[in-house]
Order: C-alpha cells, then structure tokens, then sequence
C-alpha cells in the first residue's frame, strides 16, 4: 500500500512502522526522529544475498556501504548478515572497529584517503583497499612495506557506462573524480603498476557506475566491460582477478508508482554476462561483491516530524512547516528528491491538496517536499517521510546548531535507541 513493506496502518488508523504505532513512538522519543525497521534492513541483505546464491552459485558476497546509515548498531545488524562493509574514512572505519565489525571484511574507499587513514586500514587488518589514483598506489605500496605488512587491492576504475541517473550521483563515465579510466589506457597502467609494486596483492577490480540506478541493462553493461577487461589482464600479464566488485547503486521506490527492479534481478542478468564471458575466454568464474547501500536502508526508515505551522499564500501554495529539514534531510536541496508523505495519524485520509513541506532552517530553499499530496494538515500533527532510511541520518548537519534527531529502530512490536538524540551540550563540547 505505501512505498516500504515496512509500514502498515493499525485498528486506530495510524501509521505503524514494523508494526508499532508511530504516534506512540513520536510521543515517547519526540520529533523530528528517524526510525528504523529492523526486519526490513534484515529483508533487505538476505535479498542480495539469495541472489548470488540462486544465479552465482554463492561465488559472491554482498558489502553494505557503511556511508549510506553508519552507526555502531547497524554495523552489528551487517555482521550478524554475513555482509562485508565498505567506508569510505577514518571515521566510518573507526565505527565499524568499534561495533566489532571483522577487520578482513571490510573494503576501504575513497578518492583521497589520508596516509593516517591508510596505516590505519593497515595496522587494523582491514581486508581490501579500494585504490582510486596512481597517488595512493604508491602511497599505499611505501606504507604497507613501512608496517611490514601486504595489502589485497582493488582497482577503481571507469567502466564508461551512463547510467540515467543525477549528475551528482553519477560516477561510472570517464569525467568523474572517482577511479581509473578503462578506455583511456590509464587501468592498464595502473594494473602494471599494481603488479609491480611491492607490498600489494592485486586481487580485484572494482565499478560502481551510480546511484538509484533503475535499468538493469546498466548493470549488465558494466559487467560486460569489467569481465572483458579482466580477460584482457589476463592476456597481457597472466595475472588472475580473483574479485569483480561491480558496486551498488540499486534503485528503491520514494514514489509510489516507482517499479525498481527486483534486487535478485540484477544478479540473475549480471551472472548470464559474466558465465558467457568467462566460458568463452576459458577463465574461472571470478567472485563477484556487490555493495548496496541505498537498498539495505533506504526503504527501512521513515522520518517523523511535528507540524509547528501551515502558512497560505492565497494563489501561490500553503506550506507546511516542520521542526527538522534540511539538517536531518538535506536530499532534497541536493539532488531535487522526491518523497511520499503522509499525516501519520490519518494515512489513509483523502488528500485535499498540495502542500509544501519547509524546514526551519534559515535558508528559504530548506524544504524537504514540493507538491506534496496530503489531506489538510493541522498544525500538531505528525508528519511522515517515507524511505529515508538512506542517506538522511548519514547527511545530517548541525545548521543553525539543531542537534541530530535520534535513531531509533523498531523489532518485533519492540523499539529501541540506536544513536541517541543530541542535546545542547553535545553541540558545545568542542567549543573552546
Ligand atoms: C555510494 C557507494 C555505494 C553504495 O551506493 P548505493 O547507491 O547506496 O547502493 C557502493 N559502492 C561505492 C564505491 C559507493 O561509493
């Protein structure tokens, strides 16, 4: 009925979110808060992993990327998967350690580690370094011979793939910051360099050509160019891939009316690519990692926020003022999303109107929905955003000195904090 699996409305006609009435939980933990649906994100890991069982003969493993909901709890929930973790800095390595998380499975990445960050990722015993640039090629080689140890490389590269998705969010094509060029000659070079330096053991190469990205045929195509390269590798230097990463990036619904494909469908079309290849090239099945953010979380978590006042401009539009925004959801001055709303006392009402949900941070673009149909909102109501699990948390800000909302994730008709709303204090501790 609504956008996530994970929400359903109650005898009382609220909205509930793993069954728990989300009144209740605005009214226990206060607003704007962010919540979790734990079976969901659960739902979610075991869909990709099904998929490699199904079409890849287990030969993979799923890597949640960490920078799409990082917090100690939710490294536990991907361990407890079986997942692999990818972050991309000190801090979300640091959080992944902290919550226990397996060193060997988490994959480092990122276009501009430090050399603290490195040693870091070494002297921890993280498994896979994700290289971006010649620069941390031989940066990494000197500071894995500096501890003593061997470092397992994958390469970044640039498969040349479009993907219709945001600018922003768009990574696979040859100008983007991220990674090695394929069609320029420069991966070539870099797998030359990789093989020769000491201190690194080349076992994999990675893509991920987007985000939010619908067409499976994208996917296809950038396993088409990634196999062909690794038999080229193969060709020229004799030299085994063991590991094709090809990323994440798969599309979730916000809208209703959104048909993202099935999360085991990417696998199933991707493993007929890399079968024919393989079989025709006469080389092994490499194994294959995906890393899904996005649709672990996105369509796990909801927002809540109060309604503090609804402003007519005859003529013009009624917005709807909320007490978080752009702070707790800076995507929709980002990147120009679009989400399902609903009142959450009454989802199920007829909508009146559109509305326009504004923020209440000193900026006139803070507004986290344009357009948006609801029944006539009074003020005091609860608002719900719907698939914020993602990228929401992740961005938050302390614009204007508001202090994060908290997490808090919902089990079994139980709920519990897993990152703990911020206070005054919290915001000063730094203040010298
Ligand atoms: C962001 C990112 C992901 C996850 O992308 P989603 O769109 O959230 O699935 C995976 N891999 C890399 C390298 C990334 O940068």
């Amino acid at each position: 009925m609504f956008v996530s699996d994970a929400l359903g409305v109650n005898e009382t006609g609220h909205l509930t979110i793993g069954g728990v009435d989300t009144l209740v939980l605005a009214a226990q933990y206060g607003t704007p808060l962010y919540l979790m649906d734990e079976d969901e994100i659960r739902a979610n890991c075991k869909a990709f992993k099904r998929g490699i069982d199904e079409y890849y003969e287990g030969k993979g493993q799923v890597a949640f990327a960490s920078k799409a909901f990082c917090c100690k709890e939710m490294c536990r929930i991907a361990d407890s998967e079986g997942l692999w973790l990818d972050v991309v800095s000190g801090g979300e390595m640091h959080t992944a350690l902290a919550a226990g998380f397996p060193a060997e499975r988490i994959l480092f990445h990122g276009n501009n580690k430090s050399s603290v960050e490195l040693t870091m990722a070494l002297e921890s015993g993280v498994g896979r370094i994700v290289v971006d640039n010649i620069f941390e090629l031989e940066l990494l080689s000197s500071l894995a011979i500096a501890a003593g140890k061997r470092a397992k490389v994958q390469l970044r590269l640039k498969p040349g793939v479009e993907a219709h998705t945001h600018d922003f969010i768009r990574t696979g094509q040859i100008d983007s910051k991220f990674g090695f060029a394929i069609e320029t000659g420069e991966a070539m070079e870099a797998v030359k360099s990789a093989l020769a330096l000491p201190g690194l053991d080349l076992v994999g190469v990675h893509c991920h050509i987007g985000s939010q990205i619908f067409e499976v045929s994208a996917f296809e195509e950038a396993a088409r160019v990634m196999i062909g390269f690794v038999t080229q590798i193969k060709r020229e230097f004799g030299h085994e891939i063991q590991e094709l990463n090809l990323g994440g990036g798969f599309g979730i619904k916000y809208l209703p009316g959104e048909t993202p494909a099935p999360y085991h469908s990417y696998m199933e079309a991707v493993s007929k690519v890399l079968r024919d290849c393989c079989a025709r090239e006469g080389i092994p099945l490499p194994i294959i990692i995906l890393e899904p953010g996005r649709s672990i979380v996105g369509p796990a978590g909801i927002t809540l926020y109060t309604i503090g006042g609804v402003k007519e401009i005859p003529n013009i539009r009624t917005y709807i003022s909320v007490d978080g925004g752009m702070t707790d959801n800076p995507r929709h001055i980002l990147y120009q999303s679009r989400y399902e709303m609903l009142l959450a006392g009454r989802p199920n009402d007829p909508k009146t109107g559109g509305y326009t949900v504004a923020g209440r941070c000193c900026e006139s673009g803070d507004i986290l929905g344009v357009d948006i149909p609801l029944p006539t909102p009074k003020v005091g109501e609860v608002l719900a955003v719907l698939s914020t699990g993602a990228y929401n948390y992740a961005m938050a800000s302390h614009y204007n000195r508001l202090p994060k909302p908290a997490v808090v994730m919902v089990k079994d008709g139980q709920s519990r904090v897993v990152v703990k709303r911020e206070n005054y204090d919290d915001l000063c501790k730094n203040d010298v």
